[in-house]
């Protein structure tokens, strides 16, 4: 398959061609035509799967074959949860525009307004937005969304876990009830079917379905340590294995500050990135990070999500993710563009019912090791929902380690706990989805973000509804977050 074959013009042709871009990404070549064809589309597709490239060449294909008003008006609304997710889908715009006569802007929270009120007085085709801002400059009577043709909602989950439901209802009612919808979204929770049954007519179900078992592979370990000795533990990690480049998440905003400051005093330089931070200091940090100056981003889920890092190939959860499908998002940052990746999660006693609802999820076994010098102060609790076993009045000894030592978690599986010095290059791999697409001159697949398998998440073409899935679903302890809102 070709982009050529897809329909596109020669000028987004030749943009591709210079972005490097050699076949079209699964998402891509399922969702352009049907966007071509002005349909509604309902994407099953995260970051990492080229989703962005997906909506955004059939938008500017459709938009610079339509006649050109005289001022020109929105004709093209993407609406992202946040800010970082905004420019990132902005930069593409530009880029695949280039040899196009389209103007396009982006406006988000955190930063001054005027430049941008500047930019909409100008005259844009497509703009870029939060929804935070939008309204904001709306209701100040800066833009209009009138004449908006298309609209983009792109990582519409996260916009609802982010509490934008609200919002998006009342941008929904600025715009002319005809015009092309597109939903982008990891997950198809309840919420998300609501939301798209109220806005769409008869999407066309869209997703980046498994094309071969030579999968990206992410290698997943499992930590069990006590909370007091995680940091020492990030820190031996990363200097011992000479890492570079280490994405490192946190549950709240103080964690990734204080883990920052703590490895940055250890000599292992690191910035933090979250919704408390200015527009300005986490471009910054992320540019540092980009170009070898930060080795060590630390970053809470929503900062994260959207940040568009190629080839990242350590991501470490200091904590777990309350959400379980955060942890597949976090883990989908390692192993992209056609590399695998480490995904090593460091588990304190507490957070073991965390890992029993990701394994549910997964629909897989974690394997839990223990480092030797971080011994945990006490054994994992058993699963909730499992019979606690008996010990037989032995006490748990990690140090014997092994699975069938009867002292993990569970027994029999592939789980359970086991002792490392940490060289133990643990072979457990995760075969994430093939959302991806082939690297020029490379013939491994990007992992794309990919979904681990079992986690069936999203609808599936062919069906008339999006289908209830095992994995979309936020899950009960999902709290709407209303960290980093534009
Ligand atoms: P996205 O999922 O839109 O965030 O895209 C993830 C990354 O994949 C970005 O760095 C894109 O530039 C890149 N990308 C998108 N489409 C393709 C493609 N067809 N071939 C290679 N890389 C791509």
């Amino acid at each position: 398959m070709s982009f050529k074959s897809l329909g596109l013009s020669d000028s987004l042709l030749h943009a591709i061609t210079k972005k490097g871009y050699t076949e079209p990404s699964p998402i891509q070549t399922k969702a352009i035509p049907p966007i071509l064809e002005r349909k509604d589309i309902l994407a099953s597709a995260q970051t990492g799967t080229g989703k962005t490239a997906g909506f955004t060449l059939p938008m500017l294909q459709i938009l610079s074959e339509s006649k050109q008003p005289k001022r020109r008006p929105i004709r093209a609304l993407v609406l992202t949860p946040t800010r970082e997710l905004a420019a990132q889908v902005y930069e593409n715009v530009k880029e695949y525009s280039e040899f196009l006569s389209i103007e396009s802007t982006v406006i988000f929270g955190g930063v001054n307004q005027n430049p941008q009120v500047r930019a909409l007085r100008n005259g844009v085709d497509i703009l870029v937005a939060t929804p935070g801002r939008l309204l904001d400059l709306y209701n100040q009577r800066a833009l209009s969304l009138s004449q908006v043709e298309i609209l983009v909602l792109d990582e519409a989950d996260r916009m609802l876990d982010m509490g934008f439901l609200r919002d998006i209802k009342k941008i929904l009612a600025l715009m002319p009830g005809k015009r092309q919808n597109l939903l982008f979204s990891a997950t198809f929770s309840t919420e998300i079917k609501q939301l798209a049954g109220s806005f769409m007519t008869d999407p066309i179900l869209v997703e980046a379905t498994p094309k071969n078992t030579a999968a990206e592979l992410v290698i997943q370990k499992v930590y069990h340590v006590d909370k007091v000795k995680k940091t020492s533990l990030v820190t031996k990690l990363i200097s011992q294995g000479n890492w570079s480049q280490v994405l490192i998440f946190t549950r709240t905003k103080h964690a990734a500050n204080k883990l920052s400051e703590k490895l940055t005093k250890n000599g292992i330089a690191s910035l933090a990135i979250h919704g408390n931070k200015s527009q300005g200091a986490r471009t910054k940090a992320l540019e540092g990070f980009k170009n070898g100056t930060t080795r060590v981003l630390v970053a809470t889920d929503i900062a994260a999500r959207g940040l568009d890092i190629p080839l990242l190939p350590h991501v470490i959860n200091f904590e777990l993710p309350n959400v379980s499908e955060d942890y597949v998002h976090r883990i989908g940052r390692t192993g992209r563009a056609g590399a695998s990746g480490e995904a090593i999660s460091l588990v304190s006693h507490d957070e073991h019912d965390l890992v029993h609802g990701i394994e549910k999820l997964l629909r897989q076994k974690l394997q839990i090791e223990v480092m030797e010098g971080y011994e945990p102060s006490a054994a994992p609790p058993a699963p909730k929902d499992e019979p606690r076993r008996s010990s037989g009045g032995r006490k748990p000894d990690f140090r014997k380690g092994g699975s069938g030592g009867g002292q993990g978690p569970r027994s029999g599986g592939q789980g359970g706990q086991r002792r490392t010095d940490g060289r133990d290059g643990g072979d457990r791999r995760t075969e994430g989805k093939s959302g991806g697409f082939r690297k020029s001159g490379g013939g491994q697949r990007s992992s794309g973000g990919g979904t681990p398998r079992g986690n069936s998440s999203g609808p599936r073409s062919g069906g008339g509804a999006p289908r209830g899935n095992s994995g979309g679903q936020r899950s009960g302890n999902s709290r709407p977050n209303k960290g980093n809102r534009d």
